[in-house]
């Protein structure tokens, strides 16, 4: 007999488009397998405030293809502390709910890894960050959706570039990984992308762009992970334009566009794939994990795993863009 009578459902941290998918998923796989299911608005702040809402099948109708959360997302200091948590746990109780499926990055993770040692209570991760930044799994949820953002935007930019003969330094997401950067570069033929994993050498970059002017390249475009160690769009701009000033250079920070928007097709495959799988990890009794999809086949990976490993670059990609980019 399965003991698993009810669950619950909360998005937290930086928001994703495809987490209204993964939401909806979660939602009727649980029903599909008799369970009730509760939404959890606000993340961990609603469990908190005793914020639960009882999810049916049409709670989730007509939302596979919006971007944000409709439960809503947070960053919720209290959660850091045992009271905090506590609270939490005692709401969660007071709800009769046997396990809590948490959408969101890695702060979302340890918070449900410390909640679900420190009350033997059921947890399961789903991977949802438009960074990728996650060990354990090949795509997070709204990477691929965020890509396409910073692809379309680049392409534009690139237009009035050319136009003008300008140099461009773009600002992509990435605080801590530069997936969005190197995949968006790539996808956008930009000429040098610069993440935070790779220090950045300011002279290779400088010999670089002028050999790019030198051989009357029309438009330079630079992809400027938000987390690179020597500094942000703006800063680059200005070191180059100190040894440049014959250089036509301008800055755009996408900012915010990268997180909203309709998922991808894509994003929706793998957010309906991995609520899902949550849902049946939970069934089988497994906790403290993150189901994540690795070679398209769908794994659960110990979220202690999933904090020890940093999910690395990959080589092959750097190389593709220093050899397409001469
Ligand atoms: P993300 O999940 O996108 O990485 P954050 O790092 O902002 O987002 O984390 C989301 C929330 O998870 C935090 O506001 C906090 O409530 C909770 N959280 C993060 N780290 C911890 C931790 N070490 N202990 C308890 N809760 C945490």
């Amino acid at each position: 007999m399965n003991p698993i009578k009810k669950i619950a459902v909360l998005t937290s941290g930086g928001d994703a488009p495809g987490m209204n998918a993964a939401i909806r998923a979660v939602v009727r796989a649980g029903i599909y397998h008799n369970l009730e299911v509760n939404g959890v608005m606000r993340g961990y702040q609603g469990l908190i405030d005793d914020d639960f809402i009882e999810m049916k099948s049409n709670s989730v109708s007509n939302i596979i293809q919006l971007g944000g959360t409709i439960l809503k997302s947070a960053r919720c200091k209290d959660f850091n502390m045992p009271e905090g948590r506590k609270i939490a746990f005692s709401n969660l109780k007071k709800h009769n709910i046997d396990a809590l499926v948490v959408i969101g990055g890695d702060g979302s993770f340890a918070g449900a890894k410390i909640l679900g040692t420190e009350f033997d209570f059921q947890v399961v991760g789903i991977p949802g960050t438009i960074d990728n930044d996650l060990y354990g799994t090949d795509y997070t949820i709204g990477y691929d959706t965020a890509l396409n953002t910073v692809v379309e935007a680049v392409d534009k930019i690139r237009d009035t570039a050319s136009a003008h003969s300008r140099l461009f330094f773009i600002e992509v997401m990435g605080r801590d990984a530069g997936f969005l950067a190197l995949r968006g570069g790539i996808a956008a033929g930009a000429e040098a992308i610069l993440v935070p994993e790779v220090e950045t050498d300011m002279e290779q970059l400088e010999n670089f762009l002028k050999h790019g002017f030198q051989k009357k390249k029309t438009s330079s475009i630079v992809l400027v992970a938000e987390g690179q160690k020597a500094g942000g769009a703006f800063t680059i701009a200005e070191k180059v334009s100190k040894d440049h000033p014959e250089y036509d250079i301008r800055v755009t920070v996408l900012g915010h566009i990268q997180r909203g928007g309709s998922p991808s097709a894509f994003d929706r495959v793998i957010a309906s794939r991995l609520g899902l799988s949550a849902v049946e990890e939970i069934i089988k009794g497994n906790s403290k994990v993150m189901v994540g999809v690795h070679n398209n086949e769908i794994v659960a990976v110990p979220f202690a795993k999933v904090f020890k490993h940093l999910k690395g670059l990959d080589a092959r990609l750097l190389k593709v863009v220093e050899v397409l980019s001469i």
